[in-house]
């Protein structure tokens, strides 16, 4: 019996995507990223329905998820965001016929021999820094590589990317995608084209449609959650995740008692407390000790005391029964808590609260096409 689950809803996915496309309106295609089990949702359950949705191209960031990819027969384009660096990973992307993101001589070289011993070609998307300051090749030095890319008889140069560290600072941002710009323009005077050439993240594709160019690259947004509050005026999205559980214990507590570790809580007259199967080590974050707020039956109840590793106190009241279900993120009756709510009391960014999830059980919900 699974104690806590998430609960997966596949049609509110799939609103999503038709949600994005309606906004690029045939602008441009995308690249639905998956990196990280979907960002906790599941890759493969979540791929499949993205598929069945003819998504251009999935981004995936570590190899070992193209092999589950396309060990379940997924046969779409994958472009792994991620670097390799040894050889059997350079192995298996052209074995697995996955695009590859690169920056350097020295893995386009490692690459362009193993697809040659493999008779094969292998795709590669060249990766720009223009601010981001992580992955990617500076302008300057990027001219001597796509000439050296473009010698190597095994290696198809599909793509030219790069990526936005703070797409909401439209400043930056915009002088950012001027320097991918003036590069592009560069190599098509050299008579080197891509087909495709992409930069916009779920922040950019929202904010500033000049980074769209031929492919956007989502993520979060496909989730249903909004990278800044603000977006939800540009567009509505329906969240995929839920994450429930239900009441394992209920006990009645004088006056004065206090509750849990640290004794960060004392009950101020005689309260009921239910005591539920979550804690930080399921991804329940400590910050939200004395601060989170759980539904039941369709109203809110406090989390008291501090989270435990495996346990959280709630303060309920006398309708509340062992085995009631209790929702932790999703809706209720009439009520709410979003993803975007536990990532601000918890002091961090909704990306890492549902990929702190990602090892909980997953129940997939298809309202729309039965799979
Ligand atoms: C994760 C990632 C994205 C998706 O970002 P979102 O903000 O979730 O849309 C896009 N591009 C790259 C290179 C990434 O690593």
């Amino acid at each position: 019996m699974e104690h806590t689950w998430l609960e997966i809803d596949l049609s509110a996915l799939r609103y999503n995507l038709r949600q994005i496309k309606r906004g690029l309106n045939g602008k441009a295609g995308i690249l639905a990223v998956v990196k990280d089990n979907a960002y906790g949702h599941g890759i493969i359950r979540i791929s499949q329905a993205l598929v069945e949705e003819k998504i251009d191209y999935l981004g995936i960031s570590d190899v070992s998820e193209g092999r589950e990819l396309r060990a379940v027969g997924i046969n779409s384009p994958i472009l792994n965001l991620g670097l390799i660096s040894q050889k059997e990973e350079v192995e298996e992307v052209v074995n697995l016929n996955i695009s590859q993101t690169v920056c350097t001589k020295r893995i386009s070289c490692l690459l362009d021999k193993e697809a040659k011993k493999r008779n094969k070609r292998i795709k590669v998307h060249l990766k720009i820094d223009t601010g981001m300051g992580r992955l990617g090749a500076f302008v300057s030095e990027a001219t001597e590589l796509t000439e050296h890319i473009c010698k190597l008889k095994n290696m198809e140069l599909e793509g030219i990317f790069t990526h936005f560290p703070d797409a909401a600072d439209k400043k930056f941002t915009l002088s950012q995608i001027k320097g991918f710009n003036a590069f592009l323009q560069k190599l098509t005077k050299q008579g080197i084209n891509f087909t495709y050439q992409h930069s916009a993240n779920s922040l950019a594709f929202l904010g500033l449609s000049k980074s769209w160019f031929n492919l956007i690259r989502s993520g979060l947004i496909l989730y249903g959650v909004y990278p800044q509050a603000s977006l939800r005026k540009k567009i509505e999205l329906k969240p995929v995740l839920s994450w429930k559980t239900k009441v394992a214990y209920i006990k009645d507590i004088p006056k004065g008692w206090s509750v849990g570790y640290g004794r960060t809580y004392t009950a101020q007259r005689k309260e009921r407390i239910a005591i539920l199967p979550v804690g930080y080590g399921d991804g329940y974050f400590y910050r939200l000790s004395n601060k989170g707020r759980i539904l039941i039956k369709g109203k809110f109840f406090p989390v008291v005391g501090s989270v435990c590793m495996d346990t959280v106190m709630v303060r309920i009241d006398k309708d509340i029964k062992i085995g009631d279900e209790v929702v932790i993120i999703g809706r209720q009756k009439a009520q709410q808590i979003k993803v975007e709510e536990l990532a601000k009391l918890s002091q961090t960014i909704p990306y890492e609260v549902v990929c702190r999830l990602s090892q909980l059980p997953h129940r997939f919900i298809d309202k729309l096409n039965k799979l």
